[in-house]
């Protein structure tokens, strides 16, 4: 494995008056593959610029293996790059782009010619050696950046929207051409992208950013299951929110009133970790929409808020259902169905029951939601 730790601590990069990263504290394992997902602006480039020592940070330490970066010159660091723009010099061959680098360093200057060969088999690229940049498709140039510089053994990999150019078909291959090589060579990648799809299919763990802090790290299902805010719960997957009231219940439960007539009634032991368990608040549910249950309307059973279809959108693999509920201010919620082969069962117009399991709700006191 060539991979190597990289520790960012209290990071802090100011532009003038823009505070682009705001104290930044975060561990990316030797060989793991962390993604940094974040809105436009949120300081995810400005993250990697400090990594790679093209912008000095406003204070803090960056730290690569063993050895404290944060003073170094760029090409002092070792480090492997590919960004958006693959930035291919287009008067060589992808056989001289990959060995660009490794002419550049002692240790490959016996093996550079083996070593550029055998990146092209990497990338799948071996017959394509001879060819110029231009006479390539952008996956084919972008895998020729991978191998660039992935060529010389880089302890550390950043990607900056690697696969932000591409086609979605193509994008999707290539994340899984990334991490294969990944995988195969263990290199430490820190992978900025703002498409939360690739954060988790591609990720170990992923850092969620806002306004340049981070909101919540951890694995994909972490962050999909177990949200801690309700910017994690939007920014990551589909989700419903539902304004309530949240009362402490005698056996450590909670009952969530949504409007006079319906409550939901959760057991002590369901998710949610940011209400207190004593008294009253007023509180924001969350409920994935592939959680959520549809039936026919039915005589009032616990967990269940009425509703009427008004639409139901055929998604290939399942139907999306668009349901208004009878609730004050007549939300609507989004719901995943299963597509049965024969015609949708719901039609516009019709009255249903939203069934909400209780393992399938995340809850956050409503002053949350206006800090966060
Ligand atoms: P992201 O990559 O998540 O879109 P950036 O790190 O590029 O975010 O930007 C974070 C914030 O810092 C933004 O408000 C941006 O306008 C500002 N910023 C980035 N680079 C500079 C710069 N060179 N000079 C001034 N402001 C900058
Ligand atoms: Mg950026």
């Amino acid at each position: 494995m060539i991979g190597e730790a990289l520790q960012l601590s209290r990071l802090v990069k100011r532009y003038d008056d823009t505070l682009a990263v705001d104290d930044l504290s975060l561990t990316v394992n030797a060989g793991e593959f962390m993604s940094v997902l974040g809105p436009s602006g949120s300081g995810k480039t400005s993250i990697l610029s400090m990594v790679a020592g093209f912008e000095r940070p406003s204070s803090g330490e960056i730290i690569i293996g063993s050895k404290e970066v944060t003073q170094l010159a760029p090409n002092d660091r070792n480090i492997g790059m590919v960004f958006q723009k693959y930035a291919l010099f287009p008067h060589l061959t992808v056989r001289q782009n990959i060995a660009f680098p490794l002419k550049l360093k002692k240790r490959w200057k016996e093996t550079w010619q083996s070593r550029a060969d055998e990146m092209l088999e990497l990338v799948q690229l071996a017959s394509f050696a001879d060819r110029l940049p231009a006479q390539l498709s952008g996956g084919q140039q972008q895998r020729v950046a991978v191998a660039r510089a992935l060529a010389f053994e880089p302890p550390l990999m950043l990607m900056d929207e690697p696969l932000g150019a591409l086609d979605k078909k193509l994008r999707e291959a290539m994340q899984i051409e990334i991490k294969r090589i990944q995988q195969s060579v263990g290199a430490t990648i820190l992978y900025v992208t703002h498409d939360q799809e690739e954060a988790l299919t591609m990720s170990d763990r992923v850092a969620i950013m806002k306004s340049g802090r981070v909101m919540q790290i951890g694995t994909p299902i972490e962050l999909y299951r177990s949200p801690k805010s309700t910017f994690v719960a939007d920014f990551v997957g589909r989700m419903n929110f539902l304004e309530g009231e949240s009362f402490a219940r005698q056996d450590g439960g909670q009952d969530i009133r949504l409007c006079e007539s319906i409550t939901l009634t959760m057991p002590a032991d369901y998710r949610s970790q940011t209400v207190s368990s004593v008294g009253q608040e007023r509180v924001t549910i969350a409920l994935r929409p592939e959680m959520l249950g549809i039936e026919a309307r039915e005589e009032t059973k616990p967990n269940r808020i009425p509703g009427v279809v008004e639409h139901s959108i055929f998604m290939g693999a399942h139907e999306v259902l668009i349901v208004r509920l009878s609730l004050p201010g007549r939300p609507a919620v989004e719901a995943q169905v299963p597509h049965v082969f024969s015609a949708s069962p719901f039609k516009p117009g019709q009255e249903v029951d939203v069934i909400v399991e209780p393992n399938a709700m995340c809850c956050f006191s409503a002053s949350e939601r206006s800090a966060a």
